[in-house]
């Protein structure tokens, strides 16, 4: 069953715990079917996809942005994804084409594709003139313990972090989403230790988003007997923010002989977005113009 995608926030009544859970199968899907993902890079590039997006719902303006980068020592290469704070999200893995077998069945060999050497790095650009960047070593490469380790080394936050993407035999996405639970200062132990058990209690987050897209119901099963309200809900979407002017731009700053060369070589002007995928080819008056234009 797809569903479209959202995420939900919920704070408890006494404010201690901040809840987001995210349910984004169909963006995840699309992030493989641009990017033609192995299941295990599917994997990786989905959890670090819907992190990232559940981590754009804090944003405070309209502009602001975040990139979350994983820079494993595996296979993978580095992934990134890019979200501004009103759901909308992309992202790419280095190498797409990159896979593991499983060494559990049912469990996709994410860590080591991603690799445990490197480093996580959270970039929030919220329109100062430096952008805040925090960033931590990989514990494990399985994306969710290192979210965790980010938020408690970086931004000095207790942080339970689930992350889930189920691939289908046909390698389309069956169900991904995810679950950020963060301690606000000076939250009692007792209520973390309670939502952490509730949490144990559920099947891992994939399986959950596989049987229920109703974020509510995740919810309620999470907070248990802790009386709470939800303050934010909000579509999520894959969207990227490339454009054929954007990318003309690169085109045009290439050299007289630059661009001779690259048509020379292959014919044409093409240039693809490392994000979503989509190539935009130039005819050379196009950006012949564009050139003069720029120096106009
Ligand atoms: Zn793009």
């Amino acid at each position: 069953m797809i569903t479209s995608d959202y995420l939900l926030k919920a704070i408890d009544r006494d404010k201690q715990v901040r809840v987001t859970i995210a349910h984004s199968t169909g963006l995840v899907e699309e992030a493989r079917r641009r990017h033609n993902t192995s299941a295990t890079a599917s994997a990786a590039l989905g959890r670090v996809l819907t992190a990232a997006l559940i981590m754009g719902s804090d944003l405070k303006n309209k502009k602001d942005a975040l990139t979350l980068r994983v820079n494993g020592d595996g296979s993978a290469g580095p992934i990134v994804a890019s979200v501004d704070s009103v759901g909308n999200g992309r992202a790419f893995i280095s190498n797409p084409g990159a896979d593991l077998p499983s060494r559990y069945p049912g469990k996709l060999a994410v860590g080591e594709l991603v690799g445990k050497g490197g480093y996580l790095e959270v970039i929030k650009d919220t329109g100062l003139k430096q952008p805040f960047v925090g960033r931590v070593n990989l514990v494990s490469g399985e994306i969710a313990e290192d979210l965790s380790s980010y938020f408690l080394l970086s931004e000095q936050i207790p942080a339970l972090v689930s992350l889930g993407v189920l691939v289908n035999p046909d390698l389309s996405i069956k169900a991904a989403g995810g679950l950020i639970i963060q301690a606000m200062p000076g939250a009692d132990d007792v209520i973390l230790e309670k939502i952490e058990n509730n949490v144990l209690q559920m099947d891992s987050i994939s399986v959950v988003m596989s049987c229920s897209s109703d974020l509510e119901s995740v919810l309620a099963d999470i907070m248990g007997d802790i009386a709470y309200d939800v303050i934010a809900e909000r579509p999520l979407a894959f969207k990227c923010t490339c454009g054929r002017e954007r990318l003309a731009t690169i085109l045009a700053n290439l050299t007289q002989e630059e661009l001779e060369e690259t048509i020379e070589q292959t014919g044409k002007l093409e240039v693809s977005c490392n994000f979503c995928g989509e190539v935009y080819q130039f005819s050379k008056q196009e950006i012949m113009d564009k050139k003069t234009k720029a120096l106009d």
